[in-house]
């Protein structure tokens, strides 16, 4: 039997993230699998820059081009080739020395460079879940099209990916994604209203950049983890149960034709779904903790309370309405978040805002790529216009 593993060149977007960070950790403990080839960030130059010293890419990209020559000049002691702007960003992940690119930058941006490097025919680690909410059906038709895979790398994703190995001509009946509920979990809408950024901000099990942190919170993360596991496993809307797992030990299960139940579990810690998505099909050796059963005394589960949590409701709303809605749903989401961590607005006050732009923007059935473009820009004005 040959053991030996094909070294897979990474470009990680979205390097100085929450996921990247934690990718760049994965790929350099991984040397006889795994090797850095491109890291990209928005704005962050000062981290980019550092972690091009340490990890030593082949090249880095800095989408805000004002920072250019700070980062050219930082590494003009390195070999790092360094490049700027989004457009740069788009043709780099078409590089034959690219064989995978992890897409962790933050919510609609994702979705061109995506689009960029699965028209360039490179296997994608999808970490962006905002990409698939947006425009789920045209990315997974050019998927399609082009031979491209799209390995999950949100954790509730990866798990039911996991549980689908060795599976693929039975038939789901239908996939069952976990929930932690989030720290609010049990409250009432009036004790919702006072609840302040840094209440949460606060996880219970996962550690995580602000933005996924406050949708969490919301249950608007559960809500666009529907959308994304609906395009990222063909299912239709009725097969996509939820359920909140406070302990976040099971990471999501599958339910097939005969009503058997496979599920994934395993510590809350993203490292693992990360190299999941980059190793497959292998499963590469780590040292991370491991799961010990005695620890936990008891798994429990209960239903979601969509009347509380109402994004969680209005993000099945927007994939029930299809179309773009759910490209509109994300733009609020974006701005509604982004406010309440500015303190503009209360956490309740993020649903009605939402709720108002998708009541307003114009809604298409059919949308192309500049559809959801135009679609995007005008639901975020629409949101940034919300009075409370
Ligand atoms: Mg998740």
């Amino acid at each position: 039997m040959n053991n030996e593993i094909k070294l897979k060149r990474v470009a990680v977007l979205g390097s100085t993230g929450s996921i990247g960070t934690q990718a760049l950790d994965v790929i350099a403990s991984q040397p006889n699998a795994l090797q850095l080839e491109i890291i990209a960030a928005n704005n962050n130059a000062d981290l980019l820059i550092e972690q091009a010293i340490k990890y030593n890419p082949n090249a880095v990209v800095i989408v805000n081009e004002s920072l250019y020559l700070k980062v050219k000049k930082a590494l003009s002691n390195t070999d790092v080739k360094v490049f700027a702007g989004e457009k740069a960003l788009c043709e780099i992940v078409a590089w034959d020395t690219v064989d995978i690119v992890l897409t962790s930058m933050m919510g609609y941006a994702g979705l061109k460079p995506t689009l960029a490097a699965i028209d360039a025919g490179k296997n994608i680690a999808l970490a962006n879940k905002e990409t698939l909410v947006v425009a789920g059906e045209l990315i997974t038709k050019a998927a399609m099209q082009k031979g491209v895979n799209i390995f999950p790398v949100d954790s509730e994703h990866s798990a039911i990916f996991q549980c689908l190995a060795g599976e693929f001509d039975n038939k789901i009946e239908k996939i069952i994604l976990t929930a932690s509920g989030g720290p609010f979990r049990g409250k009432k809408a009036s004790e919702l209203a006072q609840i302040t950024k840094v209440q949460a901000l606060k996880h219970p099990n996962w550690v995580m950049g602000a933005k996924i942190t406050i949708d969490s919170a919301s249950l608007m993360n559960k809500g666009l983890e529907v959308i994304e596991a609906k395009w990222l496993f063909a299912l239709k809307n009725e097969q996509i149960d939820v359920i909140v797992h406070p302990q976040s030990i099971i990471h999501s299960m599958v339910q097939f034709a005969d009503g058997s139940i496979k599920a994934q579990l395993g510590l809350p810690d993203m490292k693992l779904p990360i190299l999941y998505a980059l190793g497959y099909p292998q499963r590469l050796a780590t040292n991370y903790p491991r799961f010990n059963f005695t620890d936990y005394q008891s798994f429990t589960f209960e239903q979601p309370d969509v009347e509380t949590f109402r994004n969680l409701q209005l993000a099945y709303n927007a994939m029930n309405k299809a179309g773009n809605m759910s490209c509109i749903l994300n733009a609020a989401n974006e701005v509604a978040v982004e406010l309440f961590l500015q303190d503009k607005i209360g956490f309740l006050q993020m649903s009605n805002l939402i709720e108002t732009v998708m009541d307003k923007a114009s809604f298409l059935q059919a949308p192309t790529y500049e559809d959801y473009v135009n679609t995007d820009a005008e639901a975020r004005a629409m949101a940034l216009e919300y009075k409370i």
